[in-house]
């Protein structure tokens, strides 16, 4: 049988799909792909090393077991995980189906009505819902920048999405800024300069993705000026994502700089508790399960920053229910999550928490960990015990001891004290959100 890395996969998953529920094949099959296939040894790509440890701990074995009744002899099967942007750790949900029209690029299932909007984003929401509806007429260009994982990417292609379905002559196309450049280093290898500037430049909408890998690239900074230029003047809409806002990528032209300010710059902040819960629901809804409102609650509050991550650890809660099942939990939740969380409980230390946590209060450390039981500094005690019990695995005697030797039930009382502060009052959350944020970034 003559077999390469990706006809020996595939025909390793097909024996392998008769035999695991089929939401478990999704989650975990269905992003892979055979590479190459030497001596004994099958290459298989993942999306990222958190496949590689779930699939060793749980599928070796049987992987090996199919491998070996269709080869007749033994083989090892090792798992790479891709780097590229384009097997990033998108979340496994069951909606993402179509790949990208090659016409406009962009992902179907990143729309308006799919996100979720809070106060740390609505700015930039309506920003794009604006220019969706009239493009190249409100905002030109369009510069939204935040953080890894806040939403710049959905966004974009909800502009994309649903201009599209406005305007259904008009072409929107979206590109990460480092495909561009590949673009342009394959164009002028192969003379075809000509073919890439008409391409661009005939567009009714451009959208570039993570524009920051711009910094220090002289020559695609040129070409990105240029088709810039291009549509600008010929009256299209241009929306550019970053990590930072102009002025602070580095190395980046002065003229750039400019033309990015000349329409309007918005950026998304992490988001609250509120809408981290919001996100939750609408992501279960969406892929009809029902995830219990304590879970919900708990994933929320111990992911904080990364809207990808959130969305991560519910799809692993969802395979790891159905690979065992099992319904989904507080204690499941809690055991998975423990793996991510706890991987950064023991990086944070006392002297740092107790020092933000005072700087945050305007109180000092010594009356924090002090006897005085004054209004002023009993709050931020609470939640110096509150913080450090979430982001180290001290126990609460432990916790006590550091707080001029308090008992256990001090230390469980503030504990319980914060928590429920922490869902009742949204603005106390976001305070302690914005604390734990210092600690942890
Ligand atoms: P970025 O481009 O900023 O790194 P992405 O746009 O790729 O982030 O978002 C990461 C993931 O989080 C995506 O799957 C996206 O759908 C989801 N996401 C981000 N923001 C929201 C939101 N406000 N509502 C719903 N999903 C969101
Ligand atoms: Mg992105």
């Amino acid at each position: 049988m003559e077999l390469n890395g990706l006809s020996l996969w595939e025909k390793i998953l097909e024996k392998l799909k008769e035999k695991v529920p089929e939401q478990t094949f999704k989650t975990w099959f269905s992003p892979t792909k055979g590479l190459n296939f030497s001596e004994d040894t099958l290459f298989v790509e993942v999306p990222n090393p958190f496949f590689i440890d779930w699939l060793e701990e749980h599928y070796i074995n049987i992987l090996s077991d199919i491998a070996v009744s269709l080869l007749k002899r033994k083989m090892k099967i090792s798992f790479k995980a891709n780097t590229s942007e384009a097997m990033r750790p998108e979340p496994v949900l069951k909606d993402i189906v179509a790949f990208p029209s090659p016409r406009t690029n962009l992902r179907e299932r990143y729309t308006f009505e799919n996100y979720v909007v809070g106060k740390c984003n609505q700015f930039a929401q309506a920003a794009s819902l604006a220019v969706a509806k009239a493009p190249a007429k409100t905002y030109n260009p369009l510069f939204i920048y935040g953080g890894v994982g806040l939403g710049k990417t959905h966004l974009m292609h909800a502009i994309g999405n649903y201009s599209q379905s406005l305007y259904r002559d008009s072409r929107a196309f979206y590109i990460p800024a480092e495909k561009f450049m590949n673009e342009m280093i394959y164009a002028i290898k192969n003379q075809e300069t000509l073919e890439f500037k008409n391409k661009y430049r005939s567009l009714d909408m451009l959208l570039i993705d993570d524009i920051h890998f711009l910094a220090d690239k002289v020559s695609l900074q040129e070409e990105i000026f240029h088709t810039f230029n291009a549509l600008y003047g010929a009256q299209k809409q241009v929306v550019v994502t970053s990590d930072k806002p102009p002025r602070e990528i580095p190395a980046l032209e002065e003229r750039l700089i400019s033309r990015f300010q000349w329409g309007l710059v918005v950026d998304i902040q992490p988001p609250d508790l509120e809408t981290r819960i919001a996100i939750l629901k609408k992501k279960s809804e969406m892929d009809g399960i029902n995830v219990p409102e304590d879970v919900i609650f708990y994933i929320a509050n111990n992911i904080r920053t990364n809207i990808r991550e959130l969305e991560g650890s519910l799809v692993r809660l969802l395979a790891l229910s159905s690979l065992t099942n099992t319904e989904i939990n507080l204690t499941t939740a809690k055991e998975m999550l423990n793996s991510i969380i706890g991987s950064r409980k023991n990086q944070i230390n006392l002297k740092n928490i107790l020092k933000t946590v005072a700087d945050f209060f305007d109180v000092s450390e010594e009356s924090l960990v002090g006897k005085r039981r004054t209004a002023s500094v009993v709050l931020p005690r609470q939640v110096g015990m509150y913080i450090l019990r979430e982001l180290t695995s001290l126990s609460l005697k432990e916790i006590g001891s550091k707080f001029g030797g308090r008992d256990h039930t001090t230390v469980l009382h503030a504990y319980d004290k914060i928590g429920t502060l922490i869902k009742e009052d949204r603005e106390f959350s976001n305070n302690i959100d914005k604390i734990i944020r210092k600690l942890t970034s």
